[in-house]
This record gives C-alpha cells, structure tokens and sequence, in this order.
C-alpha cells in the first residue's frame, strides 16, 4: 500500500536512505517504468527511486512484498512526478535532511512539482510539491548584516524537525527613515548604541549608551531609548521611531507572516495578529520558538515520510 496521497504538499522524506537513485534506464514512460521495477528485488530501507534516462528524471514510488529480509520484490510502482515535473539539481551545501535547505533549492525551479537535490555528503533526496511558509523577517539595518535575519537563516539551516521554510527578508534602512522624516538631516543625531553602526555624512553621531553631554539632536531610535532619553536628561527628544513595529502593518497587509523584534520585550516571544515578536537581543532559541509558534498558528502542511 502507498503511503499518502501524490498530491500532498511537502513531501520530504525524512531519511535520505528511503531514496534509491537508479541511472542509466532506457525510458522515463510511467508505464515502462512501472513493468520495470515490479519484481525487482528493492532493499528494505527503500521506499522512493528517483530514475534518470541521461539528464532527465522521474520520481518512483514503490512498495515492496512485507518482510524482514534485507531485500525483497517490488510489488507495486507508481510515478510521483513525470520528467517535464521533476528536475535534478546539485546543490553540494544543501542538507537534505533539512526541509528549509531543500525548500530553498525548490524557490529557483517553480517550473517543476518536484525537485531533487544531490547534496551534502552526496546524499540524494526531494521535496515534491513544495509549498514552504513565507516567513517575513522584518530588521533595521546598520548594522550589517541584520542580526535577526542571519539567526533565522542559522536556525532554519539546522531545523530537522521543522516543515519547510523561506525567508523573505524586509529590512529597513534607518538613515533612509531618518532623511524621509526630515526636511534636512539634522546636525546631530543620537543613536541607542555605537553598535548601531549608523555613518551619516555631515552628522554628529552621539551614542545614548554612552551617557553623552546634552545637545540639541534627534534620537534615531525605538521607544526604549526614548524611556532612558527621559531618565538620562528629563526631557523628550525630536523622535525618528524606528521600532519595526511600525512596519510591520505594512507586510500584514498583504497576508504575510512577520517575525520581527521589539526593543520592549524583555524576555520569551510576543505573538500578536499584526507580527510574531522576539527581544532586540532574542536568543537562537527565542527565535526558534518563534518560528514555530508562527509555523503552529499558520497549520503548515508539512508529509514527512
Ligand atoms: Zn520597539
């Protein structure tokens, strides 16, 4: 009996040995396929032979007789993809035991149901009917590169136990922010912290966690630097916010899944309609937690094998 339905999405199989690679054949022809594995003796661990005739590929999915033998006949083939909606891609970095690595592969061949990698350690695995989760990932930036942005893409690389993944970055230019809310760059702008790494020609740059001198400046910053603005020297600064807060309604919109971060939370995740939020200085594991609290909530359909 075949396991699920050919049409599910995101099919990944968990264990690269469940995929057999068997090159060489004279035709790709479901039916021809089909008469050719029935009978043939398949190894236990076998569950998908991925058929190559030259450059093209089929996908096969077979069952075998039960038994606890280490091989046994092939009773029964079906076609999961045809050639025209499969296509073989190496991809030496990619882990195939990772459906975000393998989602990510399948974002460059949109054409095709079905994509099979030859990855790392020269494993060979597929994802067929790719429909990953779109995850917004909404920063500031400078600094370069965005913090957030990197710890996603660091936790999706090694998240086995999570369906698939993509990440569409949105990051917003806090100097452009500054030069949209001015009519001209003011002379002298505070900034939270030197790790801001924010350069502006022309501008004094002062650092609020450095306790500077008071001066007539803007503070580029989000609502917690406008909290220690008030306790350092009692009064309210020029303001430019630039908490991604304020940018996140943008992306709702359209329907997207946001994580982001906010300066005001102190610890754990924040979800919310209008984004999923971690600490300005979120853990690996908060932003873990936050991808799949956002992966939980959205029901991504996710056919392990
Ligand atoms: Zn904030």
């Amino acid at each position: 009996m075949f396991g699920f339905d050919p049409s599910a999405a995101n099919v990944v199989p968990s264990r690269y040995r469940q995929v057999a690679l068997s090159t060489g054949l004279q035709s790709l022809d479901p039916v021809w396929l089909e008469n050719h594995f029935i009978g043939r003796e398949a190894y236990m661990r076998t569950r998908f032979i991925v058929a190559r005739c030259g450059e093209e590929t089929a996908l096969v999915e077979i069952d075998r007789r039960q038994s606890s033998d280490l091989f046994s006949p092939i009773e029964s083939a079906r076609v999961l993809a045809t050639p025209r909606q499969c296509r073989y891609v190496v991809a030496r970095e990619t882990d195939c035991g990772v459906a975000s690595q393998m989602a990510a592969v399948a974002l460059d061949h949109q054409d095709v149901s079905c994509v099979v990698v030859e990855g790392r350690y020269s494993h060979v695995s597929f994802i067929l009917n790719p429909q990953p989760l779109k995850l917004h990932v909404l920063d500031i930036v400078p600094p370069f590169p965005s913090k957030l942005l990197d710890q996603v893409q660091r936790v999706l690389d090694l998240a086995e136990e999570l369906p698939p993944v993509v990440v569409v970055p949105t990051l917003i230019d806090s100097r452009a922010q500054l030069t949209e809310a001015c009519d001209r760059l003011p002379s002298r702008v505070l900034v939270p912290c030197r790790g801001s790494g924010i350069d502006l020609e022309g501008v004094t740059i002062d650092y609020l966690d450095e306790r500077p001198q008071a001066a007539d400046w803007t503070l580029l910053g989000c609502e917690r630097s406008h909290q220690i603005h008030r306790w350092f020297y009692g009064s309210s600064p020029t303001t430019v916010d630039i908490c991604p807060k304020r940018f996140a309604g943008d992306i709702g919109r359209e329907g997207g899944h946001i994580l982001t971060r906010c300066c005001l939370l102190q610890e754990g995740i924040e979800d919310s309609s209008q984004a999923t939020f971690v600490p300005w200085g979120a853990s690996l594991c908060e932003v873990h937690d936050a991808i799949e609290t956002i992966i939980n909530r959205v029901g991504v359909t996710w056919t392990p094998t």
